[in-house]
């Protein structure tokens, strides 16, 4: 991708690439772990990340931006402040899946753009995806800042990513850096 290096300093110049021994959410472990809020905390680098998400998708019509908890509050505030839209977000619930709080809504047939951080396994995102189809709310895109993904994901709309890195991961007991006994590190933010 043409912006790739562009948002790839940004990253770097935040500190949010970060060199070690990361045990990811899925029990894999990984010599590189992106610390997503590392650059959410610096208002204009996220704002010019934002920027290429919406400008993406600025020909597609989007009446509402929406995001999972907790980096979505911020990407979809942001993305839709480009568009000229409502901006709204996903949370967690008792039952494990995600909903609409805080009298957010989608109407029927609304024309919705979904925006992450990093996406990696896709279950966030997927989430959204329930919430949006329960609302019978139409899905035209999903931008995500990184895409780490290993496997497309089983949605029938135009994936944009500011940044393509494929994830380095190892299993446990084939880890090479396990071999070398470097410590591992179970990073501090909870989504991926
Ligand atoms: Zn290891």
């Amino acid at each position: 991708m043409a912006n790739n290096n562009y948002a790839e300093n940004l990253f770097t110049s935040s500190g949010a690439i970060l060199n070690g021994h990361f045990l990811l959410t899925s029990g894999l472990h990984s010599p590189v772990y992106w610390e997503k809020f590392r650059i959410l905390q610096y208002p204009e680098y996220t704002s010019r990340l934002c920027q290429m998400i919406a400008g993406n998708f600025s020909n597609d019509e989007v009446e509402v931006v929406i995001g999972p908890t907790t980096g979505g509050i911020i990407l979809s505030y942001e993305v839709a402040r480009y568009l000229g839209t409502r901006g709204i977000f996903a949370e967690k619930t008792h039952a494990g899946n995600r909903a609409l709080k805080r009298g957010f809504e989608i109407k029927t047939g609304e024309r919705v753009l979904l925006v992450d951080d990093v996406l990696t396994t896709g279950k966030s995102i997927m989430e959204v995806v329930d919430v949006i189809n329960r609302a019978q709310g139409k899905l035209v895109g999903i931008g995500v800042l990184v895409d780490r993904s290993e496997k497309a994901l089983d949605v029938d709309a135009p994936l944009y990513s500011c940044i393509r890195s494929e994830t380095i991961t190892y299993r446990p007991e084939n880890c090479p850096l396990c071999a070398e006994g470097i410590p591992l590190v179970k990073p501090g933010s909870s989504e991926v």
